[in-house]
């Protein structure tokens, strides 16, 4: 089948909530993907930071498969060794005790505000704590929860009523913080570094006084590493670069190796308000891709390996900074780790769209940001080739605009 009757039949048959792109993608190999025509792609969205170890990793692959010829799905009612071991791996290599398995990131989210919910209702029975804060430019699913607490109108207008007592803050704002969170506050949600927001990282002042306020008012701080977690800002956690830990975590896009996979992890404090039955999932964490998240975990925690992401990231800011100087079209670049954007002038969407042609996948954030987000693995010399590419688009869309 070609990819013209491939297009037109999910045209026609599936539910248009994506614009997809205008190609059908077939295989993939380490940063490139191919297409059914055999066309090469350099590969900078990683399935929106999700591959973090790259298309056909054999490691990932190997575990897949044995664990698959043994078990693949018994529900969570059941014990097996996959999943206990995966919850022992997390808490291992981070500030939490207990771990909770979902499928996604909006679950994760969903399953947060509800632990923080019950921890309140558990510890301050009498007391009002339904608010909860959010901030500007946040992005946290599209389940009603925590589309509740996702700052952007055009998500949430079309579905209101939301939840109600969500008060949003502006981002960075560390006096806002200080001055609004109150006795009501039940708990505050934010991304150490905003994806879909348009890739602002969180300021120092800004996290410390959350910490500080949530202590002082009995609020629970929830962190959502779904995007920028698992080493995607160069450490293992983002919160590590602020030396302040939250009472619960959302993790979810690289956890699963490209399978679906989320998790809320919980300090001790905060788990001990949970009983059986409070929460749950059916397909959450089946053996398979318990095996395969403690491959990615393994890797990513292995000696070297951060240190080569923060390598890679030198390289990359470096590229964006020296096309910032070149180009009047690019306003701002910022970014850790492997996550970078790069703020326009003019709408990020058609020079994405563009990039197809040279051989490139990159996306947008929000409206004029333009969103690199390469496998962990990336190499220096495929930085180099996709910088190289956008610099062809920006020589481009300048000529254009004159
Ligand atoms: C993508 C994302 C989510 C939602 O994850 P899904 O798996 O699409 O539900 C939540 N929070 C952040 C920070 C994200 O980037």
């Amino acid at each position: 089948m070609d990819a013209e009757e491939i297009i037109r039949l999910e045209q026609r048959y599936v539910l248009g909530t994506y614009k997809r792109a205008p190609f059908v993608l077939e295989r993939g190999e380490g940063a490139y993907l191919y297409d059914t025509r055999g066309r090469r792609y350099l590969d900078m969205v990683a399935g929106i930071a999700v591959n973090a170890l790259g298309y056909g990793d054999a490691e990932i692959l190997r575990a897949m498969t044995e664990q698959a010829r043994r078990l693949m799905h018994v529900s969570n009612l059941y014990h097996t060794a996959p999943h206990a071991l995966l919850a022992r791996d997390l808490v291992e290599c981070s500030f939490a005790d207990r771990v909770f398995f979902c499928n996604s990131g909006t679950e994760a989210n969903e399953a947060a505000l509800k632990f923080a919910r019950k921890w309140q209702r558990v510890n301050h029975p009498e007391q009002d704590r339904g608010e909860i804060i959010a901030f500007t430019g946040s992005f946290h699913g599209r389940t009603m929860g925590a589309l509740s607490v996702t700052h952007r109108e055009k998500y949430r207008a079309p579905f209101e009523p939301l939840l109600p007592g969500v008060r949003f803050l502006p981002y960075n704002d560390a006096e806002a913080a200080r001055s609004s969170i109150g006795p009501r506050t039940g708990a505050v949600i934010v991304e150490p570094l905003q994806g879909e927001g348009g890739v602002n990282p969180a300021t120092q002042e800004f996290m410390q006084a959350l910490r500080t306020c949530c202590d002082e008012q009995g609020a629970l701080l929830i962190f959502d590493e779904v995007q920028c977690g698992l080493g995607r800002t160069g450490t293992l956690w983002a919160y590590e670069a602020f030396g302040v830990t939250p009472d619960l975590m959302t993790l979810a896009k690289p956890l699963g190796g490209g399978l679906p996979l989320g998790a809320t992890l919980l300090t001790e404090r905060v788990a001990s308000a949970i009983v059986p039955g409070d929460h749950g999932s059916t397909f959450a964490a089946n053996p398979v891709i318990c095996e395969v998240a403690r491959v990615v975990l393994r890797r990513i925690t292995a000696p070297g390996f951060l240190e080569d992401v923060r390598r890679r990231s030198a390289r990359l800011e470096q590229r964006l900074r020296e096309l910032q100087r070149r180009h009047r079209l690019v306003r701002e670049v910022r970014g850790r780790g492997l996550i970078w954007g790069m703020e326009l002038a003019v709408d990020a969407a058609p020079l994405a769209a563009a990039a197809y042609d040279h051989g490139l996948i990159v996306t947008s954030a929000g409206e004029r940001v333009l969103r690199l987000v390469p496998p962990l693995v990336v190499s220096e010399e495929q930085i180099d080739e996709a910088a190289a590419i956008i610099d062809r688009l920006l020589t481009e869309a300048e000529r254009a605009e004159v």
